[in-house]
């Protein structure tokens, strides 16, 4: 696997302060596939010098040159879709069939949706007798993690360039290939020297020095619930803006009267689909006592579908914590109805798709984000105790409703704690904000609320 062994900083790739590397390794094989830099605190100062250098010209740029940009970088990122769908593949894990429809399709939407809402997206407004500017908040530092590698990193470059920020951007440390893809499409896009810098490296050496560089605006993290904290603390220790998109343990509430077969077979998909690890994935199944059983048979046969389609997990130290999840899991006492903690495979990171009945709230792994294939199924009386069990955790970022009609689920989702529900199966929507309430965060990513977040007023009145 190609890889770059220096920085892009400045329009171009830069040999590393350092020496120190980061091996990149394949999951499914346990294979080193390539060496990245382990870039330093010096590294990160280089790119945030060069991101502050071009801010004033790329700030200035008119909104629809910018647009014009970020639909060029779409378009390489089109045109790269199977180099990309395959680095994701390789370092990550994914199958490459999900690599494709997802982790390569989606970044090319968000980026489109960006294009167009740099070129339409009211940057000017009169309010009485002001007139109220939308400016850049300035230099973004942004720290992404593996899971949705191409996806993280989109979903904050392309509204940091839409609103005219500038970026210095540290990756995870499993992911860095996608990373440097994707510092290479920036560059094809003709996006100017210095508006996005890519500086790879160990979270508490890089990421932290970049979260903390007095020269760097907000920070926009995606990550762990602990390591956002840390971030938040130091931002509001600097007065300095912070967006963070941390963890989530969603409810997925199946109601009496809804398609329990088809609630509980896209429940299941929505766990296991990126081996689990995704933020917002319904790792709870709540359902009525009245067809408990009926929907723990249907979720131990759609489970048992997946087999050998299910990638591994991103490491070895996910998949040591997940089979710990799951043994944790057993010892307080809930029902194992399929996979289990021993390891299917091997070799490789793998962990069977794993569903666990008879889970009361307050288990672990009714709490915990686990980040992996594992699926609770909770039981509940009537709509206030499916309330309370779907709003007692910490996290709140997204679940899903099932009804016999839109108007019962909907009312149901308006007293969740989250920031996104799908009614009766909605589709992903690429321009809703994404972000959570409680513990899962602060802030928004996509859409025009995604835009908002790179931008800040300033008033003049008349
Ligand atoms: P993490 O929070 O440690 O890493 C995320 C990013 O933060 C990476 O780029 C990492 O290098 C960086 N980072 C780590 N320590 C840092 C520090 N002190 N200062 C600045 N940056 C730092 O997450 P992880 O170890 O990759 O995964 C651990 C858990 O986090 C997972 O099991 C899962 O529960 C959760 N997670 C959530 C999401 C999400 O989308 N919400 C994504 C990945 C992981």
């Amino acid at each position: 696997m190609k890889a770059h062994d220096g920085m892009y900083i400045d329009g171009a790739w830069r040999p590393a302060a350092g020496r120190d590397t980061i091996e990149v390794v394949n999951p499914a094989d346990e294979q080193v596939i390539a060496h990245v830099p382990a870039g330093t605190a010096e590294d990160v100062d280089a790119a945030v010098r060069a991101a502050r250098a071009a801010l004033p010209g790329w700030a200035a740029t008119a909104p629809a040159e910018r647009a014009a940009r970020i639909a060029a970088l779409r378009d390489v990122l089109v045109a790269r879709k199977d180099e990309i769908a395959g680095t994701v593949t390789a370092e990550l894990g994914a199958p490459p069939s999900f690599s494709q429809a997802v982790h390569a399709r989606l970044p090319v939407e968000v980026a489109g949706s960006y294009a167009e809402l740099a070129a339409s997206y009211a940057f000017e407004e009169r309010i009485g007798n002001s007139t109220v500017y939308a400016e850049p908040v300035g230099v973004v530092g942004a720290i992404t993690p593996w899971n949705y590698p191409l996806h993280q990193i989109v979903a904050k470059v392309a509204p940091a360039l839409a609103a005219g920020c500038t970026i210095v951007l540290k990756p995870a440390e499993d992911t860095p290939l996608t990373a440097q893809l994707f510092a290479e499409a920036v560059h094809a896009a003709g996006i100017p020297a210095g508006v996005f810098n890519l500086v790879t490296g160990l979270g508490p050496v890089a990421g932290q020095a970049l979260a903390e560089h007095p020269g760097v605006d907000l920070v926009s993290f995606t990550g762990s619930t602990a390591v956002g904290k840390r971030i938040g603390a130091a931002a509001g220790a600097a007065v300095k803006r912070v967006a963070l998109e941390l963890g989530g343990k969603s409810a997925n509430v199946i109601l009496p009267g809804a398609d329990l077969a088809r609630a509980v077979a896209v429940g299941v998909a929505n766990v296991m689909g990126n081996s689990g690890q995704t933020c917002s994935a319904w790792t709870r199944m709540l359902v009525h006592t009245s067809q408990y059983d009926e929907a723990v048979a249907l979720a131990v046969e759609a489970a048992g579908k997946y087999g050998d389609r299910i990638g591994p997990l991103v490491n070895a130290r996910q998949q040591a914590r997940v089979r710990g999840y799951i043994e944790k899991g057993v010892e307080e006492g809930a029902r194992l109805v399929a996979g289990g903690p021993d390891a299917p495979r091997e070799t490789g990171c793998y962990v069977s798709p794993t569903v666990f009945a008879d889970v009361t709230p307050e288990m672990t792994i009714a709490q915990e984000e686990i980040f992996g294939p594992v699926l609770s199924i909770l039981r509940y009386e009537d709509e206030d105790d499916a309330l309370r069990i779907a709003n007692a955790t910490v996290y709140g970022l997204a679940g899903a409703v099932w009804a016999a009609d839109d108007a019962t689920a909907v009312a149901f989702a308006r007293r969740m704690d989250t920031g996104q529900v799908d009614i009766n199966g909605g589709r992903f929507n690429p321009l809703a904000p994404f972000g959570g309430h409680k513990q899962s965060g602060v802030g928004r990513e996509l859409g025009p609320h995604g835009l908002a977040e790179y931008l800040q007023t300033k008033s003049l009145q008349f």
